[in-house]
């Protein structure tokens, strides 16, 4: 049964009061975050219960976050796309470059709309339609509104989506246009968006489903009971996580908080976080003060989904830092292309944000503080085919990249309809 639960302010921890339409506490103004009850007695034997879903053929078990649902809170019938369920693999190719057995990527962009989103999004919106919403809306980097667009129209709802005009990959925006999704695009950033989108849901009922809207988060956090199960419950020494807006940090961080506090494991993994140096807020704030502090930026990256100077959720990342003993850094575009086509190289790919996970270890490793022994999660937050036009451009070799990346390009060749050039072309890449 999905629970009973609190919204309590993350600032001054006061509770139940009516939500505000923004999601912030309307004393401190601080983020609310869901509160569940004390688990029950039996809370020991939900693992089994969630693995014996995996061969169950009804809708809310065969979806990868309802299947945990004695962790979610009550907010109806579940609007579900089979979300979640998403594959762990190996990265053998990487892991041999970089000295190391135990190196593995959660694919989250292997979800019905090709991001982690989606995990979010089916408990945002099933939350949405119970309260009574006929619009939700969302300000976007492109998957959040490829996201939401989907769900709204499985739940009947109208979706709203502000994106900033020119600055998401047309992958992301086709999804919003093809699920139907009133799209508009703002003359200004990401933050000018979510700037406006907070004055729009103040004056008109449209449920705002941003990643301050904390049902995303328990949705999100699913992510991590998921990987757990595939990892037997051992947890692994460390989970890296690109950070945009720092809702994602943050799911992680509470999944793995809740789940040591029933007893399903015994330490925490250190969760990470990457950003873009180009839009590198926390990293800033982490070095300069822990994290005390934060200064907004004006932010710019070639990541889209990472591209955010203001990011909504980072105090309750900064605790999921603190808990975890985890670190946060920034990596350069050029780092980040070099690491993305070493995940596509493995047979895998993923859009560029998600990338600077792996460009991430790689400083980490340099620096000591991750050993080459130590066993390593990468998340994978988005899909290859979100963002063609990046990967065409490194292939082709539009971006600037050092020499150990330079190897990994491999431009489409252009020939006359005739074995022999094609045989040339094979002789050639034999050779390299
Ligand atoms: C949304 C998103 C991120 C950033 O997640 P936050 O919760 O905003 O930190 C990273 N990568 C991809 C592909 C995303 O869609
Ligand atoms: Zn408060």
């Amino acid at each position: 049964m999905p629970t009973d639960h609190q919204l309590c302010c993350i600032g001054c921890g006061r509770s139940a009061f009516p939500t505000a339409p923004d999601f912030r506490c309307a004393h401190c103004g601080e983020l609310l975050e869901v509160v569940l009850p004390k688990p029950p007695a039996e809370a020991g034997t939900w693992p089994r219960r969630w693995r014996e879903r995996r061969t169950s053929l009804a809708a809310e078990d065969i979806s990868g976050v309802w299947r945990f649902r004695e962790m979610l809170p009550a907010v109806g019938e579940p609007v579900s796309l089979r979300e979640g369920n998403t594959p762990l693999y190996q990265l053998p190719g990487c892991g041999r470059r970089l000295g190391m057995t135990q190196l593995w990527a959660k694919h989250q962009g292997i979800n019905p709309t090709g991001s982690f989103k989606d995990t979010g999004m089916t408990v945002a919106l099933s939350q949405a339609r119970t309260a009574g919403f006929r619009w939700v809306a969302c300000a976007s980097t492109g998957n959040t509104s490829a996201s939401m667009a989907a769900y709204a129209a499985r739940a009947g709802l109208g979706a709203l989506v502000l994106v900033p005009a020119g600055q998401i990959a047309w992958g992301k925006l086709a999804q919003a246009l093809d699920y139907g999704a009133l799209t508009c695009q703002v003359q200004g950033d990401f933050d000018a968006c979510m700037r406006t989108l907070n004055a729009v849901v103040r004056r008109s009922p449209v449920g705002l489903v941003n990643s301050v809207n904390p049902y995303r988060v328990e949705g999100q956090k699913t992510a991590v009971y998921e990987l757990l199960e595939q990892l037997a419950w051992q947890p692994p020494d460390h989970i890296i996580v690109p950070g945009g807006n720092l809702a994602n940090a943050s799911a992680i961080g509470k999944g793995l908080r809740e789940m040591r506090e029933r007893g399903w494991i015994t330490h925490l993994p250190k969760v990470s976080v990457v950003q873009a140096l180009g839009a590198s807020p926390l990293a800033a704030a982490w070095r300069a003060n822990r994290g005390r502090e934060l200064t907004p930026v004006h932010a710019e990256t070639r990541a889209t989904a990472i591209r955010i100077g203001n990011p909504a959720s980072w105090r309750k990342a900064v605790r999921v830092l603190e808990e975890t003993g985890g670190d946060c850094i920034a990596v350069s575009e050029a780092e980040l292309a070099a690491a993305k086509a070493e995940i596509g190289a493995e047979g895998i790919g993923c859009e560029p944000a998600s990338a600077a996970a792996l460009a991430g270890l790689k400083q980490w490793l340099s620096q000591g503080w991750i050993r080459r022994d130590e066993t390593v999660v990468l998340v994978l937050t988005g899909h290859l085919l979100k963002d063609a036009d990046y990967t065409l451009d490194f292939h082709r070799g539009q971006m600037a990249v050092d020499a150990a990346a330079e190897r990994l390009r491999r431009p489409p060749v252009e020939i006359p309809a005739d074995a022999a050039a094609v045989l040339a072309q094979l002789e050639k890449a034999v050779q390299v």
